[in-house]
């Protein structure tokens, strides 16, 4: 990629600031077009939101209640896509809404009737009121008492930052070149006062990148106003971040295939448990902040909420002895005059400042190719660039496969799960596992290494593999094997590998809970 963008003279059609699934998107969207795009990551692809969300390809129950119908068709319509053109990656989940009111089954049941309707031909199965013993067939840890029965609906279920990884080789595979580790620290502007390129740096060697573009696309999440501070520093800020936490617990908490979805937890949001790589998934929270960072950190006010209200559905209750990764995300959500962030719309923005710096945050993971589709148009118009149709309603994402399921716990890889079969078949003790309580291969280290531009051993832990997602003491016992991989890949000295290894514990301390 270095190589690719030092080839590049000319200045670039687009630069698009940040590699979560909003730029990495948007890269893919213009590069298929034929534009000659560069992406900058300041971090590693997904660090930001993009490998923190519940991992849910959906419309939005919760939007249906606040009678956002066109929200709810549009991300329907971009859930089926991503089955479609990512179906080594998005799979149908079951969600059971369990009812202890009377008037909880005619409501929701509508509700959702209405949810599998408004998919249309991208419908991922049919809704259906369920008894109470068919409540407990599907759920068999749910609380009993008061118990009057359910409804069984469908939505889709992916793993954010493998499929992050996958779009970031769509991309390349497009034309785009991108950058980890690569942070914009200033945008040049012409002699009118146009943003007409960006200075980064490159975070390993500390050697300053100046390059031109006709156009700089802002994509940086939640720090979107940082950016448009730069370029004008009396632009006023549009994002209200508001953090959202996730526990992990194994799967004794949620035995079975199906997903709790409680509609109205006490501080009004929509709670989940949720079946994820042979764990359970609870989340999330709503919680204002007043400045986002790269490595949000949990509160306890979170945790504990999320702790007693799955106590309250859960027979077998979670407690924090049981939590075996804890993870904080934050919403890039748009301000308006509503003091909530619960009730802040999940729309996409494109902001247009004096600058000519074009910013797109909001919206939602499912509906990223949408967004970067809306976000090339206007960009391509503003930079009078030649006008090219948008052409990824049906591209495949990389790894494309129908039929991944058979390929066991490689699965995620799709097609590149045979390559990874090949380095262990040249030698075998590649197949042995990293750790006894995780699927992961030392295999899957060097794959990483070389195809998937996994540069420090939280790259591997985190994004690449999700060990520390999954079980943080299981990732930081992994983690000197790891480095050690790594350090034979990438020519580590011992001193980077300790180095390595020392700033990979530090982040790690925030994913285990400390009882
Ligand atoms: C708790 C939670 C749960 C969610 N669950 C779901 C869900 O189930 N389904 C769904 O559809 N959506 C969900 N979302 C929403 C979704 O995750 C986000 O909308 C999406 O990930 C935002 O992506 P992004 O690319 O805009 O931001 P990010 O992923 O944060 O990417 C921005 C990137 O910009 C980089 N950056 C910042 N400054 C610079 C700079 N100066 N130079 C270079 N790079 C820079 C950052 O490092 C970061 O990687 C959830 C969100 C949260 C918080």
């Amino acid at each position: 990629m270095l190589r690719r963008f030092e080839a590049h003279i000319q200045p670039w059609d687009m630069i698009v600031v940040g590699g979560g699934a909003t730029g990495v998107g948007v890269a893919i969207d213009a590069a298929s077009r034929g534009y000659a795009v560069l992406l900058l990551e300041q971090s590693d692809f997904g660090k930001g939101t993009s490998s923190r969300s519940t991992k849910l390809a959906h419309g939005g129950v919760r939007y249906l209640e606040q009678g956002n119908i066109g929200l709810v068709m549009e991300a329907l319509k971009e859930r089926g896509l991503l089955l479609q053109n990512a179906p080594h990656l998005v799979h149908d989940l079951e969600f059971v809404v369990p009812h202890y009111d009377w008037w909880e089954t005619p409501f929701y049941g509508l509700g959702l009737k209405l949810y599998q309707l408004l998919a249309g031909k991208y419908g991922f199965g049919a809704t259906r009121i369920l008894s109470r013993e068919e409540t407990l067939a599907h759920l068999p840890n749910l609380k009993t008492e008061g118990l009057r029965g359910g409804a069984a609906y469908y939505d889709g279920q992916f793993d954010d930052a493998r499929l992050l990884i996958h779009m970031a080789a769509t991309a390349a595979e497009q034309g785009a070149t991108l950058l980890n580790y690569a942070e914009v620290t200033e945008l040049t502007k012409d002699s009118q006062g146009f943003v007409n390129g960006v200075v980064a740096r490159d975070l390993e060697t500390g050697v300053q990148l100046h390059t031109a573009a006709r156009i700089v696309i802002n994509a940086t999440g939640a720090f979107s106003d940082r950016l448009r501070l730069q370029a004008e520093p009396s632009a006023s800020p549009m994002i209200a971040p508001s953090q959202g936490i996730h526990l992990v617990f194994d799967s004794s908490f949620l035995p079975g295939e199906s997903a709790v979805m409680v509609p109205h937890t006490s501080d009004g949001r929509v709670l989940f448990a949720i079946p994820w790589h042979g764990h359970t998934l609870v989340g999330t929270t709503d919680t204002p902040i007043t400045t986002a960072t790269l490595e949000p950190i949990a509160l306890a006010q979170e945790i504990d909420f999320i702790l007693s209200t799955a106590g309250q559905y859960l027979t077998k209750a979670p407690t924090r002895d049981d939590v075996l990764s804890v993870f904080a995300g934050i919403r890039p959500l748009v301000r308006s005059r509503t003091t909530t962030t619960a009730a802040l719309s999940r729309d996409h923005v494109i902001q247009i400042d004096r600058s000519g710096l074009l910013t797109i945050c909001g919206g939602k993971w499912t509906t990223y190719r949408h967004m970067a589709e809306d976000c090339v148009d206007q960009a391509a118009t503003l930079a009078q660039l030649p006008e090219r149709p948008c052409v990824t309603h049906h591209l495949r994402i990389h790894g494309f496969h129908e039929s991944a399921k058979q390929l066991g716990p490689t699965a995620v890889y799709g097609s590149d799960a045979s390559e990874i079969g090949k380095l262990i078949a040249a030698d075998a003790s590649l197949g042995g596992l990293l750790h006894p309580s995780l699927p992961y291969v030392k295999a899957e280290i060097l794959w990483a290494v070389r195809h998937e531009m996994a540069r420090t051993v939280e790259d591997a832990l985190a994004r690449r593999t999700r060990a520390l997602f999954l079980n943080a003491r299981a990732a930081l016992e992994m983690a000197p094997a790891v480095a050690a991989l790594m350090a034979q890949e990438l020519g580590w000295d011992s001193a980077t590998r300790t180095k390595q290894l020392a700033m990979f514990c530090e982040v790690a301390s925030n994913y285990a809970l400390h009882s």
